[in-house]
């Protein structure tokens, strides 16, 4: 049998070339306080806002108000995958923010158009994607793609700078409270994204890490000799190749038994309809087990040959099945009673979705297991019908697929539709999704 490994420097991309810059119409933040009413407020402006926002558009609805606490799209993930020097997405060219079903210019279509920008292997990949395989899509594309879906679909001229506090139900409104006001609108659509997950308290005495301890989000610091990292998805991967190619010794402590490389976040036949069929139908607690197998972290198979080399020459030490019990500065106590040190300790422990809970009062939220009930077809919620949820949120109902960007693409489809029917139907137009059965 062949086993293919893909190449490491397919991990390696440039970053901040000078793209073109797309009609200025629209283009620059908007000043002031965000409007005090608006027919949709989008709570988040990353990829998934943005690509409920550019759908919308399409849609003609354009009184849009998107509210984020950074201010600008998509600005959180592209923090966060420069926070850890990651030059490639982990989703195909195939996956995009652009709105699904108007071709105006797709990421390929994009980065085709940009060819003489791209390096050989930029342009290798691009031909990949176009004879139908897997491909990899340099960070820098896409954070230009992004930008112009985000100006060509009045997406930045829309977003304020805001947190919200609390989304609260009126009569024939809802109002959205934020730190710097409040805006009254017909429809809400959640976006908030996930968060680092916290470590368990029990792993240290007082409430938080001790000094010499960060998580993966946070900057590891400069000058250090030795790192250890916890954690087995590709934030820990790319962690821990940083600190390779920096010469540092490196210990990587892993609960699993061993270390998972494949080449996408979940299995890829979930990004197809047939994978998402799936779930359609399917009991609740037959979801919750096929969420648990496939959620699971994984490394992209390009990491391998470099940690597989780093590990035989002793660089690298991996502690596989081996959970953590406490951490100290600079010390990580593992379950067999080793004690595993290193200059700087990194928490790599992925991510936690928010069900809404924190935004709408928990009886419209509906938790059951920590899920959103979301309406199957509208996504909508089904105790606040003029609430909506994109991204991790809707996980129990898109399959494991919903917190990457081609989940994003099949909740934008549905959302925005069901919104514009709605608003082109007037105020009165009660859902059908109302009298839907919950699941059991
Ligand atoms: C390092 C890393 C690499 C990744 N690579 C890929 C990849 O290659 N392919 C892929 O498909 N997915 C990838 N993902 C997953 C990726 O995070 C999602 O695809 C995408 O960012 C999710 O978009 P989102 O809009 O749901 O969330 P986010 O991008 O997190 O956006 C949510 C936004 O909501 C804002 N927000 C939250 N709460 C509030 C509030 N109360 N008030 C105002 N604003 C608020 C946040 O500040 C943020 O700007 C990666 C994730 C990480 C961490």
């Amino acid at each position: 049998m062949t086993i293919f490994l893909p190449e490491p420097h397919l991990l390696d991309s440039p970053r901040g070339r000078e793209w073109p810059h797309y009609p200025a119409f629209g283009a620059g933040a908007p000043a002031g306080p965000p409007p005090r009413a608006a027919n949709v407020v989008i709570v988040g402006a990353g990829l998934a806002g943005l690509a409920i926002a550019s759908a919308l558009w399409h849609l003609d609805v354009r009184d849009v108000v998107l509210l984020d606490r950074d201010g600008r799209p998509a600005r959180r993930f592209f923090d966060r995958v420069d926070m850890l020097d990651q030059r490639v997405l982990r989703s195909p060219y195939g996956h995009h923010p652009g709105v699904e079903g108007y071709r105006d210019c797709e990421l390929m279509d994009f980065a085709r158009l940009h060819w003489g920008l791209l390096t050989p292997v930029e342009r290798r990949e691009i031909r990949m994607a176009q004879a139908g395989h897997r491909s990899v899509v340099p960070i820098d594309v896409f954070e230009a793609y992004c930008r112009h879906v985000s100006t060509i679909h009045h997406v930045t001229a829309n977003t304020w700078r805001s947190t919200v506090r609390a989304v609260r139900p009126e009569t024939e409104t809802l109002t959205v409270y934020t730190d710097t006001g409040a805006v009254s609108t017909r429809y809400v659509v959640l976006c908030v994204g996930e968060e680092r997950r916290s470590a368990p308290t029990m792993w240290w005495p007082d409430d938080r890490p001790p000094p010499k301890v960060s998580y993966w989000d946070e900057p590891v610091p400069a000058g250090i000799e030795s790192l250890v990292v916890v954690g087995a998805g590709l934030t820990a991967a790319h962690l821990l190749a940083n600190a390779v190619n920096a010469g540092q010794r490196v210990e990587w402590v892993l609960r699993q038994p061993e270390e998972r490389y494949q080449c996408s976040d979940v299995n890829a036949s979930f990004f197809r309809a047939e994978g998402r069929a799936r779930f359609d139908g399917v009991a609740w607690s037959d979801r919750l087990a096929l969420m648990g197998r496939e959620r699971r972290a994984t490394v992209m198979f390009e990491f391998q040959p470099l940690l597989r080399a780093a590990e035989a020459s002793g660089q690298l030490t991996v502690h596989r099945g081996r959970p953590v019990t406490s951490v100290g500065a600079s010390t990580v106590s593992l379950s067999d009673g080793r004690q595993v040190r290193g200059d700087h300790v990194v928490l790599a422990l992925g991510t936690t979705m928010a069900s809404g809970e924190h935004l709408l009062p928990a009886k419209l939220v509906g938790a059951r297991d920590g899920w959103a009930d979301l309406d199957e077809s509208t996504l909508a919620y089904r105790g606040e019908p003029r609430v909506f949820a994109v991204g991790a949120t809707a996980g129990m109902v898109l399959g494991p697929a919903a917190r990457n960007i081609d989940g994003h693409r099949v909740a934008t489809a549905r959302v925005s539709t069901t919104i514009a029917t709605r608003l082109a139907a007037g105020a009165s137009a009660l859902p059908d999704f109302e009298r839907s059965d919950a699941l059991v």
